[in-house]
This record gives structure tokens, C-alpha cells and sequence, in this order.
């Protein structure tokens, strides 16, 4: 699987002052020995939910990890009581290196773009052909969210029986982007699951999608036991239902995958998407770049792409939609 580098640091945004006197600490921690890796399976009002071997317990955040945010997806140390009995709480006390990320937009709520699930190796985007009709600069937004935090796009594409997915398919082609398409039919009888669950084995692939196009149906099929998952985690934290506010990672039966199923992620961050990490994920125009002034945004004058391509290096429309994909940058959703 392609792996785009590090992102251990990027679920903070903000920009720390540079205050004098910032040096490193000097004191020693304690190197947790005895501490056990965990999995974050969802995170309800502080307390998350870690799978430890086959258990799952409460913890929370260490203080020792200050602001860094430990997201679903993550696999973590934790010490303290690992036992999973009710009423105990264990400690998060380190968060492994990432190797993706998955921001969401900022809100009025919350006016930085955080990271909602880590490590996944693909993003699934569940998107109707029609009823609700196709966005495809919505698309385009989940794609470059993909590209930028490492993962590797799935279209999803349901109810083929109300529209052709031909125009839609025709817009991804030069990407490459892999894809399923199902009708209503197949979704309702399960065949739409068997077709996707191909695309899941032994690996983590976040689920998103708007209402109406069959994500949730999807997602429970692909997860029988999803209802009793969603159970076993409330019997954890004891705090009733569980929110629709947090992602939740479910396991695909006979343990070959994970599903991150992404009730709140309605949009990505991509303020602070790096050019160069998409292009990372075009292989084929990578190289023409390195004749571009310096920090090129690749839709201007003199970007080397253009030559590159006239060229013959690559193909003309490869060019088109990685352009196409770094607006995105500059529109809203929706548009
Ligand atoms: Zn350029």
C-alpha cells in the first residue's frame, strides 16, 4: 500500500508562537514498559474506546500528551487498569507515528481543521448516481482529502438503477480511481456488500458519504454485527447511545478489515493541503515538476506540467483533473 510519509504532527493546525526560550524538555519521562497497544475504536465526550487484544476498555488522554489529539484509528500505549471492567478508566499514554490522516473542515464550532481518523488505507466515498444527484466537485474535495493524507480513494457508487454511472465514471477514468457500482436492489439483498467487502480485505477503509445514498445501509451490511459493536462500546463507557459525533471502527467478520464508518466527517479540511503530497499521488506528472518555479501552484504560466505533458510524458487529461483537483482548494462545498 502507497504511503505518503509521516503526519504525526498535523492534527494541530495552529501554529504554536515561537516563544524564547522554547527549548526542548529536559526531563525524563517514565518509558511505560508495561504498557499495552491499543487500537481507538471511537471517542464519546473525552473517554475513547480501545481495543486491547480482544477487549475493549475506557481510557483517556494522559495529560503527559498535552494537546496532542488521539483520534479513532489511532494505536496507542495504554497503562493503568486494562481489564475492561466497568467503572475503570486506563490511560493513554503514547500515540504511534500516522501513516494517513483524515481532517475535517472547520466549523462554527471549532474554527480549526482537525484530524478525525488516522491510519486508514483507503476512503471509501459513498455517492448516489441520482436521488440525491452526484456532487462531483464534492467528490473532487473527498478525492483531494485522500490524496493529501495518504489514502487511497473507493467510489461507491449506488442506485445505478435510476441513472448511468457512464458520465460519472468518465470524469474519474484518467484518475485511475478505483470503483463499485450497485443498484437498489443489490444494496437491499446484500450482493452490494459482497461486491465492496472485495475491496476491504486487510485493510482500514473510512466510510463517508451524505444521507440518502446508502452509506449506512451499506456500512451494515459490510458489518453485521455493527448494532451489537455499537452496543458492546455503550456498555464501556456507560454513556447511553452511542453519538453520531465521532467516528467508529468496526471489525469486517473474520478479521479482514476494519470499517471506520464517519458519521460526522460532512466535509474535509483542505486549507492546509500540500500540493506536493497530491502530487505524490500522480506518479507520472511527479518528475515533470521539478522544472517548476519554486513553489508552483501548478496552474500558472510558467508551471513545467505543461511541457511536460506536450511532451508526451503524460497524458493530457491526467493533467486536467489534477488541476481541476487543486482548485478545490478555493471553492466552497457545494458550488
Ligand atoms: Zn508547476
Amino acid at each position: 500500500m502507497r504511503r505518503y510519509g509521516k503526519h504525526t504532527d498535523e492534527d494541530d493546525v495552529r501554529v504554536r508562537p515561537n516563544r524564547k526560550g522554547n527549548r526542548p524538555r529536559t526531563n525524563i519521562r517514565p518509558k511505560h514498559e508495561d504498557a499495552a497497544d491499543g487500537f481507538v475504536l471511537t471517542i464519546d465526550r473525552g473517554r475513547l474506546t480501545v481495543l486491547v487484544e480482544d477487549r475493549t476498555i475506557t481510557a483517556m488522554k494522559a495529560r503527559e500528551l498535552g494537546r496532542k489529539a488521539v483520534v479513532v484509528g489511532d494505536q496507542v500505549s495504554v497503562v493503568g487498569d486494562l481489564s475492561g471492567a466497568k467503572d475503570t478508566l486506563a490511560r493513554i499514554v503514547r500515540v504511534q507515528d500516522r501513516s494517513s490522516v483524515l481532517r475535517r473542515t472547520a466549523d462554527d464550532d471549532d474554527p480549526y481543521e482537525r484530524v478525525v481518523v488516522a491510519n486508514a488505507d483507503q476512503l471509501a466515498i459513498v455517492t448516489a448516481l441520482a436521488d440525491p444527484e452526484p456532487r462531483p466537485r464534492l467528490i473532487d474535495r473527498c478525492l483531494v482529502a485522500a490524496y493529501d493524507g495518504g489514502l487511497e480513494p473507493l467510489l461507491v457508487l449506488t442506485k445505478a438503477d435510476l441513472a448511468s454511472a457512464e458520465p460519472l465514471l468518465e470524469t474519474y477514468e484518467p484518475l485511475g480511481v478505483p470503483y463499485v457500482v450497485t443498484s437498489r436492489e443489490e444494496l437491499a439483498d446484500g450482493e452490494a456488500a459482497e461486491r465492496v467487502r472485495e475491496r476491504l480485505k486487510g485493510r482500514v477503509t473510512a466510510f463517508v458519504g451524505h444521507s440518502g445514498v446508502g452509506k449506512t445501509t451499506l456500512v451494515n451490511a459490510l458489518v453485521p454485527e455493527r448494532k451489537r459493536a455499537t452496543g458492546r462500546v455503550n456498555a464501556v463507557t456507560g454513556r447511553g447511545r452511542h453519538t453520531t459525533t465521532s467516528a467508529l471502527a468496526l471489525p469486517l467478520p473474520g478479521g479482514s478489515g476494519w470499517v471506520i464508518d464517519t458519521p460526522g466527517v460532512r466535509s474535509f479540511g483542505l486549507n492546509h493541503i500540500d500540493p506536493s503530497r497530491v502530487i505524490h499521488a500522480f506518479p507520472d506528472l511527479e518528475p515533470g515538476t521539478e522544472d517548476c518555479p519554486r513553489a508552483c501552484s501548478h496552474d500558472e504560466k510558467d508551471c513545467a506540467l505543461d511541457q511536460w505533458v506536450t511532451d508526451g510524458h503524460a497524458d493530457p487529461a491526467r493533467l486536467y483533473s489534477l488541476r481541476r483537483l487543486l482548485a478545490t482548494r478555493e471553492r466552497r462545498e457545494g458550488d
